[in-house]
């Protein structure tokens, strides 16, 4: 059987799933979705499976034949057709997706193009395009045309962060479905199920991923936690030396960060995540993000001030800023850092 993407499958989305499953159930699909949420909850792969359930042989003559409950309102990721979808060359499921982070207006002509002649052989053609938001103003209006005059047989599938990244009038013609975050219970079974991560190393990525999978899956990738409890550590000890040397520290540790240029967003990031987190554990201890860095965390709040950590939570955002208009690495973490430094001393 090909790997499927099937409702049932998804984690974390019953009230999109179910919504789409009565849309099918009841012979009700609207032409157009639109489904929106962080990067990483499920939106695509929620769109395949609709791909999929939609174009079901199975599930056609189940619905045909009686009314199923919803639950078993799912495609069987075994006919033609599902195995087609599942292994992406189904001839009427078109895909359309940012180039170098821009849906252009050459992409919506093809798609038009496309559309204009009758599906190959699916009952329900679907267009799923994602990340809407990356078009550009001419790519949306031109898209505009197929959603004010749907082609026969034809669904589209959306996918964007907000609404309010879209064009009003594209938002209005499309049935909007809203995806949450990911429970950190999700995130966990998703982690575990894809197999070879140390179970530590999931608990602390759950908590730290913000509910969105393809996040957990990049920091576990990319190395996060090591570069993190590195950021963490360094921290520590310069809060706690308050000399010279301190001011001499903080220096070292700008330079570092400045050597890795790709990675000095990310680590601004990591930064800003555990000065928030030395606000919130005074309070608010089971909202903090760095769960499994707790003790750490006990020892770095009692060092500094509620003030001390706000000036440089200031001094971090004025890093990154400054950083988005291209100013000079190594001179924006020094300030940065020595803005740090400063609000230890007061
Ligand atoms: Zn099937």
């Amino acid at each position: 059987m090909a790997t499927a993407t099937v409702f049932n499958a998804i984690v974390g989305q019953p009230h999109a799933s179910r919504l789409l499953k009565t849309f099918i159930r009841n012979g009700t699909l609207p032409h157009a979705l639109l489904f929106t949420g962080d990067a990483g909850v499920g939106k695509k792969t929620t769109a395949t499976a609709f791909a999929m359930a939609c174009n079901c042989l199975k599930l056609k003559s189940a619905i045909r034949h009686h009314r199923p409950h919803l639950d078993a309102v799912d495609a069987c990721g075994d006919c033609g057709p599902c195995r087609k979808i599942a292994e992406n060359h189904h001839p009427d499921i078109i895909r359309v997706a940012p180039l170098s982070s821009v849906i252009r207006i050459a992409q919506i002509r093809t798609l038009l193009k496309a559309l204009t002649l009758k599906p190959n052989e699916a009952d329900r053609r679907v267009v799923i395009l994602s990340d809407a938001q990356a078009m550009n103003p001419e790519a949306g209006n031109a898209l505009l045309k197929v959603l004010e005059e749907p082609p026969d047989r034809t669904l589209l599938v959306l996918t964007a962060r907000q609404t309010s990244d879209l064009l009003p009038t594209i938002v209005s013609r499309c049935q909007h479905i809203r995806f949450s975050p990911l429970r950190a219970a999700d995130i966990k079974q998703l982690l575990a199920a894809a197999g070879g991560i140390e179970p530590e190393s999931i608990e602390a990525v759950a908590a730290l991923c913000g509910g969105s999978y393809s996040r957990a899956v990049k920091l576990i990738d990319s190395r996060w936690l090591n570069r993190r409890d590195w950021i963490i550590q360094a921290m520590g000890s310069q809060m706690a030396d308050h000399g010279e040397l301190g001011v001499r520290a903080w220096l070292a540790w700008s330079e570092i960060l400045a050597k890795k240029k790709d990675l000095i967003e990310e680590s601004l990031e990591i930064i800003t995540m555990w000065l928030r987190d030395m606000l919130v554990f005074r309070t608010d201890p089971h909202r903090v993000l760095n769960q499994d860095r707790l003790e750490a965390l006990s020892t770095a709040a009692k060092q500094v001030s509620q003030t001390q950590v706000l000036q440089q939570i200031d001094a971090v955002d004025c890093a990154l800023t400054a950083l988005r208009s291209n100013t000079n690495a190594r001179l924006t973490l020094d300030a940065m850092a020595l803005q740090m430094a400063g609000a230890c001393l007061r």
